[in-house]
């Protein structure tokens, strides 16, 4: 569970700039993209219990107040919300043998204090049933070739003025903490020096992180104070992902084609999907962000010699255009396409003007007055006509989506029924534009296929070229439930692509149908 110390309800309208991704969970809630690392390590599914902030559960708390469940009593931070925090722990740790806390931010924010106060309480409560581990930074002085152990002395100092004393310190590092540095740690924090853990930063990129840990005996010293009983680690599929991501035996260079791409965190869940996708083959993904706004100004040169080209989820006006050439490049040339969300939107526009002739053809989301709505919102193409009717331009920007895992039909003979191997799919969802069905037979007839349908039939969830060697565009997003140890059909699939096309054959999903 990770529990964020800001005001937002939610991370729904939170900047990918500011923020990183916004994951989206199986039942549609908008969180942190730290439940996406949660899913793909551990495979538990999140929910959204797992994730909650300070303006949930003022929200909450402000909520129940207004209904008069507090009686006419005054209302405070100690113990209205420091009971809203725990019983919002404890509401997701039902029915688990074990549950997580993360607490974002850092020990000393004034916003953290309520969260750090309520797990001071959980842990009175629960006695030696919790334990407290604390994340911290040594860090390492390069002009003076030394490191600095004063830091995590004095959060922990810090730590305990409120009350908590932590059983095991992750001491965030660039190189091994020495011996006698953790004994100095030890002594100063009251905490054992077993448990005083170096998080070293993984050479091998974070996969790396089960082993390491496992190392320094960090599983058994949480296994023996929760009093756990458990058989010993088996860590042979960390060690199995590790060793298809250090011997490769193939290289690719994917173009990544979108707005975000220069912050590494804004698609954390797609960039790790898709060095997931290489690991079958032990292929080793390059991605290589491109930012369609440069495409606009400057041309397609970023894209020469890129095996494959995906365009991901995205919002607004900015880069459309660049993404739509991109989009006609991959398929003209042939080339490997996996369009996300707005890049499956992209492409049907993309489509409809140079294949079908509807040269305006456009999505609501930018052009409101184009005579081919070809991606609208629903409300907008329900009128037979399907043309543009009204917007509800006042409509809120939080919580208005079509967000969380549905089901998806796929058609018997398709590209994507091939890689997934069944006829129904659930993926999970984050967008308010859809597919304009009155385009459905205009766009048929040109030689798009329309393979994936919501279980109704009333909306279509993928695209695909059935003339073209691989290419793909779905409404929904697949990076949410790709993982390391299972990886996801789609970019098992678009990897091996790119390797084909490298290799000038076609790919093997397709020489199979
Ligand atoms: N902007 C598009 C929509 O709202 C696509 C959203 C996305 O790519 N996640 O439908």
């Amino acid at each position: 569970m990770k529990l964020d110390p800001y005001i937002n309800v939610d991370p729904g309208t939170m900047s990918p700039f500011q923020h990183g991704e916004v994951y989206v969970t199986e039942d549609g809630a908008e969180t942190d993209l730290d439940l996406g690392h949660y899913e793909r390590f551990v495979r538990t599914r999140m929910h959204q219990v797992n994730n909650i902030t300070t303006g949930r559960i003022y929200a909450n708390v402000i909520a129940k107040e207004r209904r008069g469940d507090y009686l006419g009593g005054t209302v405070q931070v100690i113990p209205h919300i420091t009971d809203e925090i725990k019983e919002a722990v404890k509401r997701c740790a039902e029915g688990f043998d074990v549950a997580m806390i993360e607490i974002g931010g850092t020990v000393g924010d004034i916003e953290a204090m309520p969260f750090l106060e309520s797990i001071r309480q959980l842990g009175h409560e629960y006695g030696s049933q919790a334990l407290f581990m604390h994340l911290t930074l040594i860090p390492f002085i390069k002009a003076a070739n030394e490191t600095k152990t004063k830091p995590t002395q004095h959060s922990v100092k810090e730590l305990r003025s409120i009350g908590i004393q932590p059983d095991i310190l992750l001491c965030r590092c660039e190189n091994e903490i020495s011996e006698e540095e953790r004994a100095k740690i030890a002594l100063f924090t009251n905490v054992p020096t077993k448990a005083v853990i170096s998080a070293l930063d993984a050479r091998q990129g974070i996969y790396e992180i089960p082993m390491l840990l496992h190392e320094q005996g960090l599983d058994d010293i949480l296994v023996e104070k929760l009093g756990l009983e458990c058989g010993p680690a088996n860590l042979d599929d960390w060690r199995e992902v590790v060793d298809r991501m250090e011997n490769t035996r193939h290289e690719v260079t994917v173009a990544m084609v979108g707005k975000y791409v220069n912050h590494a965190d804004a698609y954390k869940s797609l960039t790790e999907a898709l060095h997931h996708g290489g690991l079958r083959h032990r292929i080793k993904v390059n991605i290589k962000a491109v930012d369609s706004e440069d495409i606009e100004a400057n041309g397609l040169g970023e894209l020469e010699g890129v095996d494959a080209i995906l365009v991901p989820g995205g919002f607004g006006e900015r880069g459309f255009e660049g993404k739509v050439a991109t989009i006609r490049h991959a398929r003209e040339n042939n080339i490997p396409y996996l369009g996300i969300c707005y890049g499956m939107q992209a492409a049907v526009v993309e489509f409809a003007r140079h294949v079908c002739g509807l040269d305006k053809a456009h999505t609501t989301e930018i052009d409101k007055d184009t005579p081919d709505p070809v991606i609208g919102l629903i409300t907008e193409w329900l009128d037979r006509s399907g043309k543009v009717e009204t917007r509800d331009e006042e409509s809120d920007l939080g919580g208005t989506m079509r967000l969380g895992g549905q089901r998806c039909r796929l058609s018997p003979d398709s590209l994507v029924r091939k890689l997934y191997g069944e006829d129904v799919i659930t993926e999970r969802h984050r967008h308010r534009f859809e597919f304009n069905n009155h385009y459905r037979d205009v766009l048929r007839q040109n030689g798009m296929a329309l393979s994936g349908m919501s279980m109704d039939e009333t909306l279509v969830e993928i695209v695909e070229l059935p003339g073209h060697p691989w290419f793909i565009g779905c409404q929904f997003h697949p990076e949410f439930t790709s993982s390391p140890r299972d990886g996801h059909p789609l970019f098992t699939g678009f990897i091996e692509a790119a390797l084909a096309h490298q290799q000038g054959e076609v790919p093997a999903g397709v020489a199979a149908l």
